[in-house]
């Protein structure tokens, strides 16, 4: 087993300074049992190394943004040449076109682009353009999606806050909570209700076409396609999150994505991106069309601003991530090795009588200590956390890292090998054997 002295020093520190001993509450072990987190110092590829010096390979990959494995070369070498030519200007740059160019090729309902530092900015200007645009006021959204810390979409926010026991945060004035209107994932009657009962007042439907914060969990078929024209009829704008789904499954985003059949049907008007974009930096961006995006300043009357936004740091290191992953056979590989993962730890799961439910999408796969299907929130909740958490510790101690929440999902990297993978599936034999028991 494990020695975590160091990180244990580490954390009764932390907390005398930083608010909970982190600097975001889902690095907490709250949900997991409590006690240190486990503190890093440094990962290279597909491994994490703590600073009582275990090694881990990494399938948190820093909640999604890691693909490539960490400190990648290609990326490494991108953020250290623009490091060199100084961190930031306050005035715009070539770089900043060449990401809005791939984004645009990948991204066909994408005219125009916005960089912005963080998925949450991103989101959070996407419903202060449909509201600009569309002169109303209120949103959908869906149950357990998680779309940012900003005050309107923290409603019924799912993984995050969830597993900390906070559904809907503190300080969020009733002003602002009656904005939004929460329908569960998958359920276009209560959509149709909800657009029905407030439609003339309804600016956007906000929603993670592929939801990665309760788990991994596919819409239905039709669900978008309904989604989109139910919305469009009652004259409001669709916002995709695509800020997890830009660029996991495919070189692409979720609505670009094959499993569609009609792409035209389920485009967005709207879409927000962050985390893979970055390469690991900070980043958010967001877009749409031409004529809604042209009312964001300096164009239009939406104002949206920020002083580190489009810095030439996480703008390279989001272009060569994306030249990584524009190399053939990446996606293919990662599909490959999540799909022995994953079906090995269900069999393994199976045999020792533990219930599981594993929903994989190519290189990304959610572990709900359930029997029954994970289509939507309550389902996701409706789970054994105390199994998790179990689960979670027995992998930690044997050098395994998953997210330490019964919502979040496993992310495979370019860096993850066939070895890495045995060794995984080894320890999950160990875990669940251990669970039966
Ligand atoms: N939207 C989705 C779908 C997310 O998963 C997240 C972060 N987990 C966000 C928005 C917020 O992004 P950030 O943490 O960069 O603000």
């Amino acid at each position: 087993s494990f020695i975590h002295t160091r990180s244990e020093q580490l954390y009764t520190e932390a907390l005398e300074h930083i608010v909970g001993g982190v600097n975001s509450p889902s690095r907490s072990f709250k949900a997991v049992g409590g006690g240190a987190p486990v503190f890093m110092k440094r990962a290279q590829g597909a491994y994490f190394y703590d600073v009582d010096d275990n090694r881990y390979i990494d399938y948190l990959c820093a909640y999604g943004p890691i693909i490539t494995g960490h400190a990648h070369p290609h990326i490494t070498s991108a953020i250290t040449r623009a490091a060199e030519n100084g961190t930031l200007y306050g005035a715009p740059t070539e770089l900043e076109i060449i990401l809005a160019r791939k984004l645009k090729a990948a991204i066909p309902s994408l005219d125009k682009v916005r960089f912005v530092n963080s998925g949450t900015e991103a989101v959070m200007t996407t419903i202060r353009v449909a509201r600009a645009y569309t002169g109303r006021n209120k949103i959908i959204k869906f149950a357990g999606c998680y779309h940012g810390h900003s005050d309107l979409v923290l409603v019924a926010a799912g993984s995050g806050p969830s597993t900390l026991g906070i559904p809907d945060s503190a300080g969020i004035p009733p002003s602002i909570a009656q904005e939004v209107i929460t329908v569960p994932f998958n359920d276009l009657d209560g959509l149709k209700q909800a657009l029905e009962r407030w439609g003339d007042e309804i600016a956007a439907v906000m929603v993670e076409p592929i939801v990665g914060n309760f788990g991994m969990v596919m819409p239905a078929p039709g669900f978008l396609e309904g989604l989109c024209k139910m919305t469009r009829d009652a004259g409001a704008l669709v916002i995709y999150d695509e800020v997890i789904t830009g660029f996991r499954f495919h070189y692409g985003l979720a609505q670009t994505y094959d499993v569609f059949p009609d792409k035209a049907a389920i485009e967005p008007d709207l879409t927000a991106l962050g985390k893979i974009i970055g390469g690991g930096l900070p980043i958010g961006a967001y877009g749409g069309r031409k004529e809604i995006m042209e009312q964001v300043a300096p164009l239009g009357p939406a104002y949206q601003a920020g002083t580190m936004a489009g810095n030439p740091i996480s703008i390279s290191s989001g272009i060569a991530c994306l030249e990584v992953l524009e190399q053939p056979g990446v996606y293919e590989t990662m599909d490959a090795l999540a799909a022995t993962l994953a079906g090995a730890i269900k069999e393994s799961a199976d045999r020792h009588g533990v219930p599981l439910t594993v929903n994989r999408i190519r290189g990304s796969f959610s572990t709900h200590f359930c029997s029954h299907p994970v289509t939507n929130y309550d389902e996701a909740q409706d789970t054994d956390g105390e199994q998790f958490a179990r689960f979670f510790r027995l992998m930690l101690e044997q050098g395994i890292c998953l997210a330490p929440s019964k919502y979040e999902a496993w992310f495979l990297t370019t860096a993850h090998t066939e070895a890495d993978i045995a060794e995984t599936i080894e320890a999950a034999e160990i875990a669940f054997k251990a669970m039966a028991r």
